[in-house]
C-alpha cells in the first residue's frame, strides 16, 4: 500500500478511483474497516487526545480531506488527490447500491437524517438503507447493539470530529463487518440544509474559503490551525529530519 508520513500520522495516497475501488474491497470484506478522512484540525486533535492519535495509527484508510492536508505532503515533496469526503461516501453508497450491499447511517438532526435518507432513497437507484439513527443519543450500547443487528456493510457516522471517529473505534470491537467512514456534516448536505460551495471552490480544494465568506465566524476556527499546521510541516522538513 502507497502510504507516506505527515506528522508522525500515516496518510494513503490513492487516486479517488483507487480509494472507492479499496473500500468496496474492505465493504466486501469479513471483518470491520475504519476510513478517517483527515483535515488539520484533527492533527491538532491528536496531539491533546491519546485515544484520537491511536484511531489516526490503526485506521485502515487515512484519506486527505482538507486542501491543508495535499499543502502538507506537497511541502514534504508527495503528491497526494485530496479526496472530499462528503464525495466519497456519496460514490461509496452508489457503489454499494450497484453490489446490492446494506447501508447504515448514523448521525445529525433527526430531522436532517430523516431527509438525507429520503434524498438518497430517492436519487440512488437500489440503494438499501438498513439503518439510520440520529446523532443525539444517549443509549451507546442500544445503537451499537442495532448497528450490529442490521448486517449494514457500509456505515456512515456524521457526529463530527473526533467524536465519530471514538464512535467508530468502539463499534470496531463490536459489529462483525463493514466499512465504516466518518463523514462530519455530510448529512447536512445531502438532506439540502447544507448548501456546497460553487463547483469551481471544489474543483480548487477551497470550499472552506467559501464557507468562511459566508460564515465569517468560521474564521476563528480556521485561522490559527491552517498556518500552525503548514508551520509545523516546514519544522518537520526543516529541522526534525
Ligand atoms: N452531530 C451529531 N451529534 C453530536 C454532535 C454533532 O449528530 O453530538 C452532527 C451535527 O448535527 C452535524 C455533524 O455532526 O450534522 C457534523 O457536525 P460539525 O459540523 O460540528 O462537524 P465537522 O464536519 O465540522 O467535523
Amino acid at each position: 500500500m502507497d502510504r507516506v508520513k505527515l506528522l508522525g500520522y500515516e496518510i494513503d495516497r490513492f487516486s479517488f478511483e483507487g480509494a472507492l475501488e479499496e473500500g468496496l474491497k474492505l465493504e466486501k470484506e469479513d471483518k470491520v474497516s475504519q476510513v478517517v478522512t483527515i483535515n488539520p484540525e484533527m492533527f491538532d486533535c491528536a496531539k491533546v487526545d491519546k485515544e484520537f492519535a491511536s484511531i489516526l495509527e490503526t485506521a485502515e484508510m487515512v484519506i486527505p480531506d482538507g486542501v491543508g492536508v495535499k499543502i502538507g505532503l506537497k511541502i514534504l515533496g508527495y503528491n497526494v488527490d485530496r479526496i472530499a469526503g462528503v464525495d466519497y461516501a456519496r460514490k461509496m453508497i452508489e457503489l454499494s447500491a450497484q453490489n446490492n450491499l446494506p447501508v447504515a447511517l448514523i448521525g445529525a438532526k433527526p430531522e436532517v437524517i430523516q431527509k438525507a435518507c429520503d434524498n438518497l432513497k430517492s436519487e440512488i437507484e437500489g440503494v438499501n438503507i438498513v439503518y439510520s439513527q440520529d446523532g443525539y443519543f444517549d443509549d451507546e450500547d442500544r445503537v451499537l447493539d442495532e448497528l450490529s443487528q442490521s448486517g449494514a456493510r457500509l456505515v456512515l457516522v456524521a457526529l463530527g470530529s473526533p467524536k465519530q471517529e471514538k464512535f467508530i473505534s468502539k463499534a470496531k470491537k463490536i459489529v462483525p463487518f463493514g466499512l465504516m467512514i466518518g463523514v462530519g456534516g455530510s448529512f447536512d448536505v445531502w438532506s439540502g440544509t447544507v448548501e456546497r460551495a460553487p463547483e469551481i471552490y471544489q474543483k480548487l480544494g477551497v470550499e472552506w474559503l467559501y464557507r468562511t465568506v459566508k460564515q465569517p465566524e468560521r474564521f476563528k476556527r480556521i485561522f490559527p490551525t491552517l498556518p500552525l499546521f503548514i508551520m509545523r510541516v516546514f519544522k518537520e522538513k526543516f529541522i526534525t529530519r
